[in-house]
């Protein structure tokens, strides 16, 4: 089994050597064919110029260079893209994740394929990070229905063909169990070490988290909705068009039957409201099935994804 292990660097000079030193032992001692990628990601440090020397004298190592900070996920993106092993490995390049779980993740790819690492025991501080990052795996397990301990541990592991179908945009690597299991993916978690960092800053705040609520809304729509959008929005329109309806039918009654005063209602701004609404609702439904059908067509996207196919060759 062929292993690719993709680490992304934001301006980490300090932990790039032993980083490499300590990724390159525990591959060796793996005796399987690796390759490991490091993507710079606009570093203004001296991060690149290390990698080049790391390169340099050794075959083994990938270097991607971004021409400037892309994030995170972008730098994944890339290493996914590069990657030719059948197992793919992402760890932060910072040293809290621990190059020696790189076996343990590999391992059971066997049955799997996804792995993803579980920082039990973690080593941030708790108001600012494990908190917050302790609700948003709730949430997230909750909505995506793929429930992990840790989304956040970036030390996981993936079958190639896995993560060569993905497009990631934004924040939304953590997400990529979630997103995966459209495929109908084998995900499953293994306990790994965390350490805290030592050397060089922390590149997130807490506005991350409002980052990863918002990136959560797009891939809950995608998971449920990407290929109906009209099944999403159309009840809300339906409702709220017919309560709409209701309510300027009744008015009408008032005013056309029993000749009241119907325009001083509030009710009667409150029916105008909820049929405009209604009718938008349904209108951003239908665009959204014209997008679908662009989306697809167009791209000579399928809407759905093979394990293989007997008897036919393609
Ligand atoms: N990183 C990156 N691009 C960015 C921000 C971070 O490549 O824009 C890398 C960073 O160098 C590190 C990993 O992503 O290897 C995780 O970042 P960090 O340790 O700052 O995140 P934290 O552990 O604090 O969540
Ligand atoms: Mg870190």
């Amino acid at each position: 089994m062929h292993v690719s292990v993709v680490v992304p660097l934001y301006n980490e000079e300090e932990n790039v050597p032993e980083l490499h030193r300590r990724v390159k032992k525990v591959l060796e001692s793996m005796a399987c064919p690796y390759e490991i990628i490091y993507v710079d990601d606009g570093s203004s440090d001296g991060t690149l110029p290390l990698l080049e020397q790391i390169q340099s004298s050794d075959r083994g190592v990938v270097v991607l260079s971004f021409r400037r900070n892309f994030g995170q996920t972008a730098a994944f993106a890339a290493g996914f893209d590069f990657a030719r092993g059948d197992v793919i490995v992402t760890l932060d390049g910072d040293l809290q994740n621990d190059p020696d779980d790189i076996p343990l993740l590999v391992g059971a790819m066997k049955e799997n394929d996804i792995v993803s690492g579980w920082r039990k025991r973690r080593k941030d501080p708790f108001l600012s990070r494990r908190l917050p990052s302790m609700i948003a795996n709730w949430i997230i397990s909750r909505v995506t229905g793929v429930a992990l301990h840790d989304y956040g541990c970036s030390l996981k592991a993936y079958r190639r063909d896995v993560v060569k179908n993905l497009n990631l945009y934004g924040e939304m690597h953590r997400f990529i169990p979630a997103v995966a299991n459209w495929y109908g993916v084998k995900i499953t978690e293994v306990e790994t070490n965390h350490h805290p960092r030592l050397r060089g800053k922390s590149k997130y705040g807490i506005t991350r988290t409002v980052k990863v609520v918002l990136d959560l809304i797009t891939v809950k729509f995608l998971q449920s909705f990407s290929t109906k959008p009209l099944q999403f929005f159309g009840p809300f329109g339906l409702v709220s068009g017919a309560a709409g309806f209701l309510i300027s039918l009744y008015l009408s009654i008032e005013k056309v039957l029993f000749g009241k005063s119907i325009g001083g209602r509030p009710l009667l701004l409150l029916g105008a409201l909820l049929i405009i609404v209604g009718i938008q609702f349904i209108g951003m439904g239908l665009l959204g099935e014209m997008l679908v059908r662009v989306y697809h067509e167009a791209q000579k996207k399928p809407i759905y994804v093979l394990r293989k196919t007997l008897g036919h060759d393609v």
